[in-house]
């Protein structure tokens, strides 16, 4: 998929379908009200998609709670397994149809989407998919006369709210380990970019995923996101997405049934480049970490702490690496970073650019055109500033000089998020010390926001609790069951 041109992109999205209505129970099901998808890079209306509310949350539950109850899922590990690497297979058969809607829907790339976005999708679903068969309960030493054993069963209905910026991406990382583990899914994308999360429930529908075990709702956060997060017959969220938003769902749990809640939220994380570093590889990759995605990156290396004897050429080395992210057609493979997922995005992270100006000194960027904003980067700045304490979202990387290893530590746990941090040294010893020192989710030395399926993905502190990706996340998508037989 990679390698296409922007002829063949254009080609391909002037006869895109776009899928509008919601998935219910194997079907589309049209909401009487609707929101226009917007494409970000060219302000253009894309489809009117079914805004969902209560009607349709509590028809999709249903279907759920239907599908759980009478096992068709649950109780059938081997079809599932079968049905959802027949998902994968179907993923990668249509990854450019699926890469151009994310492309379209949210302003990135659709090189991106096409070589890592949908193939790593189709990865982690087939990981999750294998695992079904190699993951079984445990049998307890007991007396005689007694037989006991543990078994992980699905918690049943999950809700599976996410955020935009790997639209199909996020959502396969709850499907792949919450549908493995037995559950029904009820998935509501963000409303920046619906489109390949329906199209995949009508690929899980081809690939004999039975009706009801996967019901997409489309729709706005405060209506088809609220009415999962306070429904009484979920038995789990699993959300993606702001701070604020993600603390919202508590409140929504303890209002109705107590359900489980899994928050993976927002980070501003720190990346620690000491004097003794490779400087060259650490601006490449600083770089990388602050503005791939458009810098829509949870994890993204945001606050770049550097000791102050190596700054002035960690910044020069830096700025020849920018161009590498200049903004374009999100359709040319030749384009650096593509268009803020919206006219409101863009604005806001111009507001924080504009604020930078301001608080710091800007080194490089601090421009825009429409909704694509170049590669920024301010300098000289402090950690109380506000483009070093809030979570910006957009191509916008603040530089904060430290001179001890003491002060970078203090300066790097001086947040309220701590999803994670990276660390360059040459120097063995440090970066053991600095690396054991760092409490976030994910510490990377000597490069940047690494992450496979193996391991755990998620945060301390504001960035949330629990874990995706990993057998972890298979883990908190069931509840343990011990059963005691005396003989
Ligand atoms: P958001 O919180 O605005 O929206 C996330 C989801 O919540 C969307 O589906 C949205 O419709 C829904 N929602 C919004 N308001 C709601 C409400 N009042 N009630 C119920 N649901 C509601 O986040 P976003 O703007 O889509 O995504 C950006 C955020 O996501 C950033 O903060 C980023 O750090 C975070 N993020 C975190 C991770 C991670 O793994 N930690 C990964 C990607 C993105």
């Amino acid at each position: 998929m990679t390698g296409q041109t922007l002829q063949h992109w254009t080609a391909l999205a002037a006869r895109i379908r776009f899928p509008e209505a919601a998935f219910i129970g194997g079907e589309p099901v049209s909401a009487p009200v609707t929101f226009a998808s917007v494409n970000p890079a060219t302000g253009k209306v894309l489809a009117e998609v079914s805004a969902c509310g209560t009607a349709e949350a509590d028809r999709a539950v249903a279907a759920a709670r239907a599908a759980f109850t009478d096992g068709r899922w649950s109780k059938r590990p081997g079809e599932r397994k079968q049905a959802l690497l027949r998902l994968a297979e179907l993923i990668e058969r249509d990854a450019g149809e699926l890469a151009l809607l994310d492309s379209l829907d949210m302003g990135k790339p659709v090189r991106e989407a096409a070589a890592v976005d949908i193939p790593g999708s189709a990865a982690i679903l087939r990981w999750y998919a294998e695992a079904i068969d190699k993951c079984y309960g445990q049998a307890v030493p007991t007396e005689p006369g007694n037989h006991a054993w543990v078994e992980a069963l699905p918690l049943g209905v999950v809700a599976a709210v996410v955020p935009w910026n790997y639209p199909l991406e996020m959502a396969i990382w709850k499907l792949g380990p919450a549908l493995a583990a037995g559950n029904t899914v009820v998935l509501k994308p963000a409303e920046q970019s619906p489109f390949s999360a329906l199209r995949l429930a009508e690929l899980a529908v081809e690939a004999g995923v039975p009706d009801g075990v996967l019901n997409v709702l489309p729709g706005l956060g405060e209506q088809a996101g609220r009415a999962l997060g306070v429904h009484p017959d979920v038995d789990c969220v699993t959300f993606t997405g702001s701070t604020e938003v993600g603390k919202l769902f508590l409140g929504y749990a303890a209002e109705s049934n107590a359900k489980q809640v899994w928050l993976e939220m927002g980070g501003k994380s720190p990346n620690l480049v000491f004097a003794d570093a490779d400087l060259e590889a650490a601006a490449a990759k600083a770089c990388f970490g602050a503005f791939y995605n458009a810098g829509q990156v949870c994890s993204a290396n945001t606050r770049l702490l550097v000791q102050r004897s190596a700054q002035e050429e960690l910044l020069d080395r830096l700025s020849a690496h920018l161009d590498e992210y200049r903004p374009g057609d999100p359709l040319d493979p030749a384009c650096g970073i593509g268009a803020l997922v919206s006219a409101e995005h863009a604005e806001r992270v111009r507001g924080y650019v504009e604020l930078g100006k301001r608080e710091a000194r800007l080194v490089a960027g601090g421009n825009a055109r429409d909704n694509f904003v170049a590669p920024t980067v301010f300098a000289g700045a402090h950690n109380d500033m506000r483009i070093a304490r809030e979570e910006i979202f957009g191509p916008v990387l603040t530089v904060i000089p430290f001179d001890t290893e003491e002060e970078a530590l203090a300066i790097a746990a001086d947040s309220r998020y701590a999803l994670a941090a990276s660390v360059w040294t040459t120097d063995l010893a440090r970066a053991h010390r600095v690396a054991d020192a760092l409490r976030v989710g994910t510490v990377s030395v000597n490069t940047v926001d690494v992450l496979t399926v193996q391991t755990p993905f998620g945060g301390f502190g504001e960035s949330g609790f629990g874990r995706d990706l990993s057998l972890h996340a298979l883990a908190k998508f069931t509840g343990q069951r011990t059963t005691w037989i005396s003989y």
